[in-house]
């Protein structure tokens, strides 16, 4: 396949463009790398069939020649993030979600899109399958993603019923990996980098909140899955194995051997108490479920960060 894939210096995003042109697709990387990084690339750079183009998405996108399939995966996706940017985050999932259609309509391309956990806000169910509609606070911090993402879905879903264009929904719970920034400012970038140095380990609240954690090549399989099938309908990806924060940051502590204190601080407002992926629809449709235990994927993210703390 010819692949535009929007977001590609991005954390998931470079991992995913690395596994398309290893499956011997061609690959067109777009990012305006304002919270992607270049060097994600660059194992890319040299390869014939990847090209990078360094574009905001929210602009109108030109794209010579054809198209098997767009990937939309552009967005900031870390709290700190999305709150330091919140109009380019609306725009990236609305103006963005609609270029990158407009794309994959003129050339009758596949559309898949990134879409998120947050689409179920603080949720009052617990797992949460597809089918639960969420509980958002459009005008609170982060309904500037929850909600960018939302339409984002709604759009693709209105493209797919009205231009009968193929499309893909993939809702990406917490994820982690090597060539997450470290001054990301989510969980295991912050517990890492403080534990690594440290100094004192932040745990937001109490720290009783809960995550589910997948690590990244899980993540990037079940996308790769996904690409494949015909599912039509938004799908979860993440690990189940569902932990308190307080209790993320001892393990990490633990990993690194590090001698840091545990402090809390203020929970940033609207920040979801539980959260953990049904992900029935995606064992049964996908034959997918993850296989890396969160204390191999943290060892191995450590190994990362150690090593970009040294340069
Ligand atoms: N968190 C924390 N300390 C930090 C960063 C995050 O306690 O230094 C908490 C945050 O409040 C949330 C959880 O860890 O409850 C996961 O946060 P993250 O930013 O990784 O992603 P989220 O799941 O909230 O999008």
């Amino acid at each position: 396949m010819k692949i535009l894939f929007t977001g590609a210096a991005g954390f998931i995003g470079s991992h995913l463009c690395e596994l398309l042109l290893r499956k011997g697709h061609s690959v067109i990387g777009m990012d305006n790398l304002i919270t992607g990084q270049r060097e994600n690339l660059q194992n890319l750079f040299h390869q014939p069939h990847f090209r990078f183009i360094r574009q905001d998405v929210t602009r109108y996108i030109r794209i010579p020649g054809s198209l098997d399939a767009v990937l939309h995966f552009a967005s900031p996706a870390s709290p700190p993030d999305y709150l330091k940017y919140p109009i380019p985050t609306l725009k990236v999932g609305a103006l963005g979600t609609h270029n990158a259609l407009g794309v994959a309509k003129s050339k009758k391309a596949l559309f898949m899109l990134a879409s998120t956990s947050e689409v179920y806000g603080d949720p009052q169910v617990n797992p949460q399958p597809e089918s639960y509609w969420g509980n958002v606070n459009c005008i609170g911090p982060r309904g500037v993603y929850d909600e960018a993402k939302r339409f984002a879905e709604a759009m693709a879903m209105a493209y797919c019923r009205s231009h009968g264009i193929p499309v893909r929904i993939v809702r990406i719970f917490n994820t982690f990996g090597p060539r997450m920034r470290l001054e990301d400012g989510r969980a295991v970038p912050n517990f890492m980098t403080q534990a690594l140095r440290n100094r004192p380990i932040t745990v937001y609240g109490k720290g009783r909140q809960t995550r589910s954690l997948c690590y990244i090549s899980d993540l990037i399989e079940g996308i790769y899955k996904l690409l494949r099938s015909d599912v039509q309908e938004p799908v979860n990806l993440g690990n189940p194995h569902e932990i308190p924060i307080l209790q993320l940051a001892e393990l990490i502590r633990k990993i690194a051997r590090s001698k840091s204190k545990i402090v809390f601080r203020p929970l940033p407002l609207d920040d979801p108490q539980v959260r953990r992926p049904d992900i029935s629809l995606a064992k049964k449709r996908l034959k997918w479920e993850p296989k890396v235990s969160l204390e191999k994927g943290l060892q191995r993210t450590l190994c990362y960060f150690q090593q970009a703390l040294k340069t």
